[in-house]
């Protein structure tokens, strides 16, 4: 096969097109009309106006034939769906796990894992903190404390495993709480808010040995694991000639259990699962998924999403399909590079982060730059990104101050097999347009605030 070949060859797609999409280009003057009655917020436009949409790479994938037929396989029985017992099977196989609770999207499962797992007080570490993860931590009465290395709060440290756990920030929580306050350690492959960077599979076998040694398990959130694999095939010593699929397994072994947004490395537009080694555990989220999601053989599932996602995970952890996946996002991350826009480095698996800090050095981050900085890119080309900083960030939910993240982001995350090289051309084009002019971007100021997630629904006005 040629991927295993060392000649030079770009990273071109392993598939073909065989149906498109159209998709709407519209003029300045339109754009700056709707994204005006967005507040600003670019999750709050009209996704037909948008051009090229990056506002994340979460249930946009495109399905591959093999997964539009299998949904029409689906056994739409309300129990005991042979669809499920075919996703149990896989993910098992390539996932390792015993039990399997499908769910609708990743946050069902946060939601069960959180609520069956976590006793009020209780303290979460975890590598930086994902949106809706530490949400339904907190719902559940614990207290989120983020043990990432430093290395990944700073966007121009070349460190190769940014998503890393500090051991000793994990000890200090332990000497400080004690290990019974600690029902478990929420680890993330592909750590999303640092820009997509990846753990080791050192640094997993260092935490397993301590969790082990203090009683504490480890639940992984394993969103965008096939993709960490990769980075580890590419830069950690001994895994060179690993396949992907072999890494993906030897992550999830060195862990008790996982939450999954199918929506991402999957390949589906929808769903998720809960996964579990430990037998008492499994009992309780089978009951509990009944109260929120539906029976445990389907989680708020059609049979039709779980056939297309058992087939998406075989597809999702071939070694050509995350070649070429990586491949675009960094050919995009090099091309901005050679443009001089400030950008996240290493470059990440799902997107190109751009450092706003840096981009806008005259904005404070109170007048959300990330923010503003998002609704200029649709501006200028119809291109939809999204805000990582001070507005995901959300508040302390103690003093009920701004949290001030070090890292503030403007995230381009790219859908997996939807993009053509072309449309990455338009974007580096378009960012390089607008930081040439970004010395007359202002910030911004929000005018409207919802409770929880605010990033999602939050309206802004220009200064
Ligand atoms: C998307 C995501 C989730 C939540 O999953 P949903 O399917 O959106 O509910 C959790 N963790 C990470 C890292 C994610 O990227």
């Amino acid at each position: 096969m040629e991927s295993n070949s060392k000649k030079h060859r770009s990273w071109a797609e392993p598939y073909k097109m065989k149906m498109v999409e159209l998709i709407r280009m519209t003029d300045p003057a339109y754009r700056e009309e709707a994204i005006k009655a967005a507040g600003y917020n670019t999750f709050l436009l009209k996704s037909e106006d948008v051009y090229i949409d990056l506002l994340t790479d979460s249930g946009t994938s495109a399905m591959s034939d093999v997964q539009w037929a299998g949904m029409m396989m689906g056994d739409e029985a309300y129990a005991g769906s042979r669809n499920f017992y075919h996703l149990e099977a896989v993910i098992q196989k390539y996932y390792g796990y015993k039990h399997v609770v499908p769910t609708h999207q990743g946050r069902g499962a946060e939601n069960i894992v959180s609520k069956i797992m976590i006793k009020p007080g209780d303290i979460i570490p975890g590598n930086m903190y994902f949106t809706t993860t530490r949400l339904h931590q907190e719902l559940a009465g614990g207290i989120f404390k983020d043990v990432i290395i430093d290395e990944a709060h700073d966007s121009l440290n070349l460190f190769p495993f940014k998503g890393n756990i500090d051991m000793n920030k994990l000890q200090k929580l332990v000497d400080t709480y004690g290990a019974s306050k600690i029902p478990y350690v929420s680890v993330a492959t592909s750590v999303n808010m640092a820009g997509g960077q990846p753990i080791s599979i050192a640094n997993l076998k260092e935490l397993r040995a301590f969790t082990l040694k203090y009683g504490i398990k480890v639940i992984h959130d394993m969103t965008r694991v096939a993709e960490n694999a990769w980075f580890i095939k590419m830069r950690e010593k001994g895994y060179e000639n690993k396949s992907v699929a072999e890494i993906v397994l030897e992550i999830c072994n060195l862990t008790d259990g996982a939450t999954m947004s199918a929506k991402k490395d999957a390949l589906v537009n929808i769903g998720g699962f809960l996964a579990l080694n430990d037998d008492e555990l499994y009992e309780e989220a089978s009951n509990m998924v009944v109260v929120y999601e539906g029976l445990h053989t389907y989680g708020g599932l059609a049979g039709r999403d779980m056939e297309a996602m058992a087939i998406g995970i075989v597809e999702s952890v071939s070694d050509d399909h995350i070649r070429a996946r990586i491949g675009q996002v960094e050919y995009l991350g090099h091309k901005l590079q050679d443009a001089g826009v400030p950008i996240v480095l290493p470059i990440g698996g799902h997107g190109i982060f751009v450092d706003a800090k840096r981009f806008l050095p005259h904005v404070p981050q109170t007048a959300f730059p990330a923010q503003a900085l998002a609704a200029e890119i649709y501006l200028d080309s119809g291109v939809r990104s999204m805000e990582r900083g001070i507005v995901s960030a959300g508040r302390n939910s103690e003093t009920g101050d701004h949290n001030f993240p070090e890292l503030e982001l403007v995230r381009l995350t790219i859908p997996r097999r939807v993009y053509t090289q072309a449309h990455m051309d338009v974007v580096a084009e378009s960012l390089a347009e607008v930081y040439a002019n970004r010395e007359n971007i202002r910030g911004l100021k929000m005018v409207f605030e919802p409770k929880y997630l605010r990033f999602f629904q939050a309206k802004f006005e220009k200064i």
